[in-house]
């Protein structure tokens, strides 16, 4: 029997690695196993729509640690290493390969794995997805043979790709069944800035219509457009969204409709397990719902916190959701959770791509968007978490700094 608990994490991307990290960092000397069904260890993901893509980040500079980090903190990882599956009540798991580990603590860090587009052609080879860093290497691979290229997906892995692949000189078509660009998120007002954005650097934008089906002779040659386009194209991504990897939860009975049920701690409803980043459903004590943030800033924070929890020092996950985007020379911080219904104001001017969006619900603001204006991130989140009714013209005044507003007695 071994005299120090051991402690595993399933999952070996960021919401993983941070955790294994803080573990160390908090002090737990016991055995940290992490495996991870990649054949490499823990690397960053947003650059593989962006500078990767383009060639302008090399692999080395993805990695979230140093090579040596694992080693040097006993940190136990195994990659190639897919978990077959979970036994909570045994407190167990088992490899493909077939070898069981026995825990005390397990953290489910799975990720996301992309949705998939079932329709006619959607096996043809040239049809692309994007979650890891082999499908990026296939992608700039299949990119250096091919001149036409379509992107069906509206969302932020559609968009940044559109805008590398058009800045590799590309002629790119954006395909998609919104009005515009990230309207799910954004609204129409703010997908208005992105279409108008896309639009200025030469894409072609199909909006408004979806795929029926894809055509070609054992390689896509074309897209098929429910409003009865035919895009003529060599190579095809798809980014219509992810779906949290939540196979080993269900399993074992702990998942819910659309990820792995955590409290606010990041606890599952099966003692010991706990689960982080993109698969992770968590409550929200202050916004008192239930969230699956499938976002960079969500897996970094969360892992930690799942960590403190394994360990018996429990804190609140209270980060507000946010999320960044870079697409051409326009980067935007997002922070909060509007709603269709809340009202858009605008501090600045969008044709100049630098100004501030707020979402407001009976005069507070629930969410804000920083377009290329830096260092405001901070104050709108605190904006956020005061509550606090808001004067709208003092709102949208670029004179009125932000975290005044938050500090606001008035
Ligand atoms: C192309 C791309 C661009 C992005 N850009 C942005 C951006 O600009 N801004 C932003 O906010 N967010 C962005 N994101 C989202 C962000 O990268 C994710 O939210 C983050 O990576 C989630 O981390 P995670 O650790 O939860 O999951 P992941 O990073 O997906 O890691 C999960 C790991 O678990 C492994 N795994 C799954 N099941 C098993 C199993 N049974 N056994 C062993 N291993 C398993 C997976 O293979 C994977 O390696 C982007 C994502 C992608 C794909």
């Amino acid at each position: 029997m071994p005299t120090t608990p051991t402690f595993a994490i399933v999952g070996a991307g960021l919401a993983g690695a941070k955790a294994a990290e803080a573990l160390r960092a908090e002090g737990f000397d016991g055995r940290l196993v992490m495996l991870g069904e990649e054949a490499e260890r823990p690397y960053d993901r947003p650059p593989l729509s962006k500078t990767y893509l383009r060639g302008e980040a090399d692999r080395d500079s993805l990695y979230l640690h140093d090579a040596c980090f694992y080693a040097a903190h006993n940190i136990e990882l195994y990659t190639s290493a897919r978990v077959r599956s979970i036994d909570p009540p045994g407190r167990r798991l088992q490899l493909a390969s077939g070898e069981r580990i026995s825990y005390r603590r397990l953290l489910l860090a799975t990720g996301a794995a992309p949705r998939r587009l079932r329709r006619p052609g959607a096996d043809l080879d040239g049809i692309y997805h994007l979650r890891n860093r082999r499908d990026a290497d296939r992608l700039v691979a299949a990119l250096g043979r091919a001149a036409r290229v379509v992107v069906v997906g509206t969302g932020w892995i559609g968009c940044e790709v559109a805008a590398s692949v058009r800045q590799l000189g590309r002629d790119v078509t954006l395909v998609g069944p919104e009005a515009v660009p990230l309207a799910r998120v954004l609204g129409p007002e703010i997908g208005c800035f992105y279409r108008n954005l896309h639009a200025e650097q030469g894409v072609r934008l199909a909006l408004g219509t979806d795929v029926d089906a894809f055509r070609g002779d054992g390689r896509v040659e074309a897209v098929v457009t429910s409003d009865g386009r035919t895009l003529p194209c060599d190579l095809v991504l798809i980014g219509i969204g992810a779906i949290p990897r939540t196979e080993l939860a269900e399993a074992a009975g702990i998942a819910g409709g659309d990820g792995v049920l955590v409290d606010e701690w990041l606890e599952t409803i099966a003692p010991g397990v706990y689960a982080a980043g993109d698969v992770a459903a968590a409550w929200h004590p202050l916004l008192r719902t239930r969230l699956r943030v499938a976002h960079w800033a969500n897996a970094l924070h969360q892992g930690p916190v799942a960590a403190r929890a394994m360990l018996g020092l429990p804190t609140r996950y209270e980060q507000l959701p946010s999320f960044f985007s870079d697409q051409y020379d326009v980067s935007m911080e997002y922070s909060g959770l509007a709603t269709a219904s809340d009202r858009v104001v605008v501090r600045g001017d969008p044709a100049t791509r630098q100004f501030v969006a707020f979402w407001v619900r009976h005069q507070h603001v629930v969410a804000g968007m920083n377009v290329n204006v830096r260092d405001v991130a901070e104050p709108i989140q605190a904006l956020i978490r005061s509550g606090r009714n808001v004067d709208l013209a003092r709102l949208v005044d670029p004179d009125t700094p932000i975290k005044e507003l938050a500090d606001d007695d008035r």
